[in-house]
């Protein structure tokens, strides 16, 4: 192209040559055109090397005029137009690599904008950035630093071992001059642009250099607002999955209530009517009549009671809460009246409790106390099939200041980790093998939960399969 233009200045020559040779014409403004298509083509380096040559083509001309004539109105009209290409190819060649260093930058700029917005640690992008930062401005080093929250910082360099704070002590082999900014979106500086150029760095330089450190600002924060929607929107995802599989899990877990409880129900019912029928039509010697009535009377028993949770798991359920009659109570005397009712029934199973005169004073429902310590023991003895210990311990809590604890703990076939959280749950039953026969509707710990948050207390559970597990009521005092 700058050969075109070059030519292009040989043909005005040639054609000056022909209309008139020497004299200073209007054609001598025909040189203005190669130098402002060099200008505009190539920039400064073009535009002058092609008006430097038009003007000193024209010069050839024009010094002999002067020699000749002296100096005239033509003379002076001769210099400048011998003067004028190189000075349009100047300024329009300054003003092309102006706009196209613009151009540059904000092409870079939204090169740093999509390598912000990608993937991946954003230590890593920020490397990108530094390197695309370096190539924009055209300087040797950047580096880049960012606050990342809680005093951190994070950092990276274009070429990476650029370590500003560690090369100043160093003497340098060749002097550079740095630039450090501030980048500062209106609430405080988030970080700092530093740029260094062997020798020194010009006033365009700098300027693009602010502008940049703006927009990188302003990028940056935009970045980092799009990872938190992100992060948001994913943390939503994640709760509304979730949800969903929580509801999923309790329908399903309904549906198996459903199941459990209509055996549950049918099996004292049948027990019931079976036994009334046989007394009611047939003549029975009055032993086993009796044996026969003692059956009816432990499944009604046993019906009422599910009946019974049934309804206080519902009360709880819709926050009503079971009523409470808070009495001081002696709770020694109720684990000792349970362990007479179970330890006869369970001969497989050794029950251990350190004795009357440890419990400390409770003020509590007698009613709910004594449904709590018969869930945890049913399912204390329930699921350690093969027998073993069953240890009830009660005293303060040392702990939880202002709480009494009433644990009770087996050595039976203990629970997943996994499972934990969903126990205390109404309808969760959890599945093992070894225990699969056992009755239940999986409504006793959550029957408990309820009644110990209606005291103001709480329920734990510590268990390992296979070994057993510790499961701790804590009462106010
Ligand atoms: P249910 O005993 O009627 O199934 P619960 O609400 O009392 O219902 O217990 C829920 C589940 O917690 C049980 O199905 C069982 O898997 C587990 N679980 C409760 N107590 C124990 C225990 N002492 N040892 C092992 N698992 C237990």
């Amino acid at each position: 192209m700058i050969f075109g233009a070059l030519g292009l200045v040989a043909l005005i020559a040639l054609a000056v040559r022909l209309a008139g040779g020497d004299q200073v014409s209007s054609l001598h403004h025909l040189y203005l055109l190669p130098a402002l298509w060099a200008a505009l083509a190539r920039g400064v380096t073009g535009g002058c090397l092609v008006g430097l040559v038009g003007g000193l083509v024209q010069a050839l001309s024009i010094f002999p005029l002067i020699e000749r004539a002296g100096p005239s109105w033509s003379a002076v009209d001769g210099i400048v137009s011998l003067s004028t290409p190189l000075t349009l190819g100047l300024a329009v060649g300054r003003l092309v690599d102006q706009s196209h260093g613009r151009g540059a930058q904000l092409d870079a700029l939204l090169d740093i904008q999509r390598s912000l917005a990608g993937q991946g640690p954003l230590g890593q992008r920020l490397a990108v950035v530094a390197e695309l930062t370096r190539r924009a401005l055209g300087v040797d080093r950047v580096r880049l630093v960012l606050e990342s929250g809680g005093g951190d910082h994070v950092a990276a360099s274009a070429p990476e071992d650029f370590r500003p704070a560690e090369t100043l002590p160093k003497v340098a082999a060749t002097p550079c001059r740095r630039l450090v900014l501030p980048l500062d979106a209106g609430q405080g500086p988030a970080g700092a642009l530093i740029v260094e150029k062997d020798w020194d760095l010009s006033t365009a330089t700098r300027s693009a250099a602010s502008a940049l450190a703006l927009h990188l600002t302003l990028a940056i924060e935009n970045a980092r607002l799009t990872e938190r929607q992100r992060h948001f929107a994913h943390e939503l995802e994640e709760k509304v999955a979730g949800a969903t599989r929580r509801l999923r899990e309790l329908d399903q877990a309904k549906n198996e209530f459903l199941t459990i409880a209509s055996h549950e129900l049918r099996t004292p019912l049948t027990a019931l009517q079976g036994f009334s029928e046989l007394l009611l039509t047939r003549e029975v010697p009055p032993d086993r009549a009796r044996r026969y009535l003692g059956h009816v009377h432990m499944e009604s028993k046993r019906l009422g009671r599910i009946v019974g949770d049934l309804l206080d798991l519902s009360r709880i359920e819709s926050g009503r809460g079971p009523d409470l009659q808070r009495v001081p109570l002696d709770l020694g005397e109720i684990i000792e009246a349970n362990l007479e009712i179970f330890a006869p029934q369970h001969p497989r199973h050794h029950f251990d409790w350190s004795g009357a005169g440890s419990a400390p004073p409770l003020c509590a429902d007698r009613d709910a106390v004594d449904r709590m310590l018969k869930n945890l023991l049913s399912n204390a003895i329930k699921y350690s099939p093969r027998g073993g210990r069953v240890r009830v311990e009660t005293g303060i809590a040392f702990d939880k200041p202002g709480m009494v604890e009433l644990s009770v703990e087996d050595d039976g076939v203990g629970i997943a980790a996994e499972a934990l959280p969903r126990i205390f749950d109404p309808y969760v039953r959890v599945s093992n093998p070894e225990t699969a026969a056992a009755p239940g509707l999986g409504l006793g710990l959550s029957l408990v939960r309820g009644l110990a948050h209606a005291h103001g207390g709480t329920i734990e559970v510590e268990s390992l399969p296979g070994k057993g597990s510790r499961f701790r009521v804590l009462l106010p005092g």
